[in-house]
């Protein structure tokens, strides 16, 4: 603590804005709760819409190099546009997401947990904790090629090596009308992800779990296990051990078997088809896509931490008209928390990490106390619940967090 009582940073966070109501979020978080606690130290960039459009979407590229330099980053919701948003914004260009951007700029992984609150109960009764859906975001069924074919005839798979060598397989001998996919994976990307998932689980301490079909797909699922095996092997089995926790392997039915009966409080590493299945399954039988976290892990052991959901247009838009709003921040409070927790641990300042501890107390304490913004008031079991509105919900987590 220095002496106006505010809690210093050794090295800056880097700070992304975004768009819409997110944006107001953003504003009142860091006005609210983070500035009358911690002399905050943030490399600023402008993600907001209209920015990106002026330079070109450089400021995404910047923010993504400086993320690499600092290795932590907090980023609000930003619009992904499409044909509508060019024209309400007067792009230049239908500009990339900056989420995908970011992402290969990092090689990383996106890493979502569940923000576990009394009287918001999981629909799966034995979920005591949460738990962590990290998904492969390469390859599979969503970068393939499909045929439809008519019959009869052979399909088969063939690879051409630049030297001209061959390599084939009969697929399937047609005798009427069907269909041929074919789909790849790359070892540098499996390798990314199985490391980045290691990384994530020795920095959370808890377990690893993976698992894939490998039993009936022997040589490309089957590459996944031994890429994980052999990662394991080489550079985590120790510092696993040291740090008390598991890697464990199993196929993806049994998988799905054992998280329903599980107490939850793990990390599950899901191909990319089995992520964007279960991360769905998962957030709703949690509760609420506005009560959950993501984080984009690098394999360098970078983190940009962030809300999961959008930039609730439909309130911004409300808002814009001078209407009330009941937008829920914990998702972007908790963005924040888990970013100077994570600044604190690296540059070991441990009064940063205590107040992350503390504004995630206090945002949870609001709620269990029975403040709690419309959304959640909707679905929760807690009696005589008061709606807040947005800045309402705000100010009575700030009003917890100085008591
Ligand atoms: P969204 O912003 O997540 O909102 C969808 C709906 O979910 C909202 O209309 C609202 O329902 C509810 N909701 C989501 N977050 C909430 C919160 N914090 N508090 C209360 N309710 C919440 O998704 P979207 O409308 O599909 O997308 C809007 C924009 O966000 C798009 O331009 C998209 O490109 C962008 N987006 C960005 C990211 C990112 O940066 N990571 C992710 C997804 C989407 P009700 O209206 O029924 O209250
Ligand atoms: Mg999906």
């Amino acid at each position: 603590m220095a002496t106006d009582g505010k809690i210093k940073m050794r090295t800056p966070l880097v700070e992304m804005d975004g768009d819409e109501m997110t944006r107001i979020i953003w504003q009142m978080v860091k006005d609210d709760l983070i500035l009358p606690c911690v002399d905050l130290r943030t490399e600023y960039f402008d993600l907001g819409l209209s920015h990106r459009d002026e330079t070109d979407d450089q400021v995404t590229r910047d923010a993504a190099e400086a993320t690499r330099r600092l290795g932590v980053a907090v980023k609000c919701a930003t619009i992904t546009p499409n044909a509508q948003r060019v024209e309400e914004y007067g792009l230049k260009r239908m500009w990339k997401s900056p989420n995908g951007t970011i992402r290969g700029l990092l090689d990383g992984t996106v890493f979502r947990t569940p923000i576990v609150v009394r009287g918001i109960e999981p629909q799966v009764r034995s979920w005591r904790r949460p738990i962590t859906i990290a998904r492969h975001s390469y390859g599979d069924v969503y970068q393939n090629a499909e045929l439809r074919v008519d019959g009869p005839g052979t399909a088969e798979l063939v690879f051409t090596g630049d030297d001209g060598t061959q390599a084939r397989r009969t697929i399937h001998r047609f005798e009427g009308p069907g269909v041929i996919q074919g789909m790849h994976n790359l070892d540098a990307s499996i390798r990314s992800f199985a490391t980045s998932c290691f990384e994530y689980a020795l920095s959370a301490r808890q377990d690893l779990w993976f698992a894939t079909k490998d039993t009936i797909s022997k040589t490309y699922d089957h590459r996944f296990k031994d890429v994980f095996g052999e990662i394991f092997e080489d550079g985590y089995r120790e510092r696993f051990a040291a740090a008390g926790i598991e890697y464990f392997y199993t196929l993806i039915d049994d998988a799905v078997a054992r998280v329903m009966r599980s107490e939850g409080g793990f990390v599950w590493a899901c191909k990319n088809y089995d992520g964007d299945v279960m991360s769905d399954m998962l957030s709703s039988a949690f509760g609420s896509l506005a009560m959950m976290t993501s984080v984009l892990a690098s394999p360098q052991g970078q983190f940009e931490f962030e809300a999961a959901h959008g930039t609730v247009t439909r309130h911004y838009y409300r808002h814009l008209k001078g209407e009330t709003t009941s937008t829920n921040s914990v998702a972007t409070i908790f963005a924040w928390s888990g970013a100077l927790r994570k600044r604190g641990e690296l540059d070991g300042t441990p009064e940063l990490t205590a107040f992350a501890d503390r504004l995630e107390r206090a945002t949870i304490d609001t709620i269990e106390g029975g403040q709690m913004t419309g959304d959640l008031a909707r679905i929760t079991s807690l009696p005589n619940v008061q709606t807040l509105d947005t800045e309402g919900f705000i100010l009575a987590v700030a009003k917890r967090l100085r008591a």
